[in-house]
């Protein structure tokens, strides 16, 4: 099978180069993803998912390639990882140049400079201009464990608030801050305690305003937990997993409002929603918060493997010496990818090509909605779009729907993300440099294997 071709814009990368085109070659998955995926379901343990067994031998920009020479527009970005595109050259030199310089060291033994410097950027690009401090580490999870450590040690409490719909990640205490058990937690239990979850704002689906949405959050904790025993409260600032929900206006204004008015540590978990993605340095812009911490990590370092918190001197001081750290938090390597990122969201004017991604996605996908009626709701903010598929009648999630689009879709070089503690929304995570001629095609053949569907 060959699909269609749209115009190639070569881009050197290496001694290879890809063309920013859709090209399918063989079936999909074609034959040597075949044989890799034998292979790996022979070693790899069942519970890795796979969502799509297409094995990737190389990726620049906004194309991926598979082993088969497949090339497929890439909507995922990793999960929101390639904001400054794959490959990035600046990212890809600023490896190079270090990893032949210094590999690991242990910030805490021997430190270095590229660990100082992405702390200074993150102080300088997160909202507030009070001071700062920062702490890095490897995972996203990571970051949410140490912010609630930390924001423990600073209250002298113990509970800790997460919304509904909410996604934090993978560890024992992270487990116990998702909201959606299956394929989380289940089974992995017993999970930490003193984590309480309250009602949220979904706007699609509750119908509430931004103020009644918070009486709601509030008072059910005030009942269930009482303010003074929350050491902090986590939330997304746009919920991630959970289907991209963006909250009504006003609410996690209020949110805030009452945890500063009550000690508790407002934390802003911007691990998808952070660095460029939206449109602004950090989500929380777009809501007028200046969250007492915020944990950041995907979009962070251009693939490479770094995470962390940043937050008030006086929080972040609170920890004792030797309290924070690990082995490779803040691994020089990572923390010079970081560096580079940060240059090119600058350099190539990220804040508004997501922006512009905004611009040109949003009216292709209500076009979308328009024709398709088991769209129900378009929303996002900057590079961060859903589509959320509801029966038209009843409003049920329909995740069939989806879960057949995201197949279809891959067969013709289109990868998405599905995401929704109901698995009914489609989610649009574009490397940031994604031409508009790109996502033109792939939401046309979006169009074409919904009318399929
Ligand atoms: C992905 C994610 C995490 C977990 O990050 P990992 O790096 O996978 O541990 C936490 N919070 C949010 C909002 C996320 O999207």
């Amino acid at each position: 099978m060959t699909d269609t071709l749209s115009a190639s814009v070569p881009s050197a990368v290496g001694d290879h180069e890809i063309a920013q085109e859709r090209r399918i070659v063989t079936a999909v998955p074609g034959p040597k993803s075949e044989a890799l995926h034998a292979r790996r379901l022979e070693v790899v343990s069942g519970g890795v998912g796979t969502t799509l067994p297409i094995y990737i031998d190389r990726a620049h920009d906004a194309i991926v390639v598979d082993v088969d020479g497949n090339q497929f527009i890439d909507l995922g970005g990793g999960i929101g990882v390639m904001g400054v595109g794959h490959t990035n050259d600046a990212v890809v030199a600023a490896v190079q140049e270090q990893v032949a310089k210094v590999t690991h060291t242990l910030f805490t033994v021997t430190p270095y400079e590229p660990y100082v410097r992405v702390a200074e950027l993150l102080v300088k690009h997160t909202p507030g201009d009070h001071a700062k401090k920062v702490v890095l580490v490897n995972s996203g999870a990571e970051a949410l464990e140490n912010a609630v450590k930390i924001a423990r040690k600073h209250t002298g409490r113990n509970g800790v608030a997460v919304l509904d719909h909410g996604y934090h990640g993978r560890t024992n205490l992270t487990m116990a801050m998702n909201f959606k058990a299956m394929p989380y937690n289940l089974g992995f239990g017993p999970f930490a305690g003193d984590v309480y979850h309250a009602p949220n704002s979904y706007p699609f689906h509750d119908g509430l305003t931004g103020a009644e949405a918070a009486k709601r959050t509030i008072s059910y904790l005030e009942k269930r937990v009482g303010a003074q025993d929350l050491a902090c409260l986590v939330a997304e600032p746009i919920q991630g997993e959970g289907g991209f929900i963006v909250p009504a206006e006003g609410y996690l204004l209020a949110l805030q409002e009452w945890c500063t008015a009550n000690g508790i540590v407002f934390v802003a978990d911007e691990v998808q929603s952070g660095v460029a993605r939206t449109g602004a340095w950090y989500a929380s812009e777009h809501f007028g918060l200046v969250p007492d911490m915020i944990t950041t990590a995907k979009g962070i370092a251009g693939g490479m493997v770094l995470a962390g918190v940043v937050g008030r001197a006086e929080i972040m001081d609170s920890a004792h010496a030797g309290g924070l750290g690990g082995t490779y938090g803040g691994n020089p390597v990572a923390c010079a990818a970081a560096i580079a990122v940060f240059e090119q969201i600058e350099q190539r004017g990220l804040l508004h090509e997501a922006a512009r991604i905004e611009g040109t996605l949003v009216p292709l996908l209500r076009e979308l909605q328009a024709k398709h009626p088991a769209i129900g709701d378009v929303r996002g903010i900057g590079a961060m779009i859903a589509i959320e598929f509801v029966d038209p009648e009843t409003h049920e999630p329909d995740a069939a729907t989806v879960s057949r689009v995201a197949a279809a879709a891959a067969q013709h070089g289109v990868l998405v993300l599905t995401a929704g503690t109901y698995g009914n929304v489609i989610r649009f995570l574009p490397p940031l440099v994604i031409t508009d001629e790109l996502l033109r095609e792939a939401v046309a053949v979006l169009d074409t294997v919904l009318s399929e569907a």
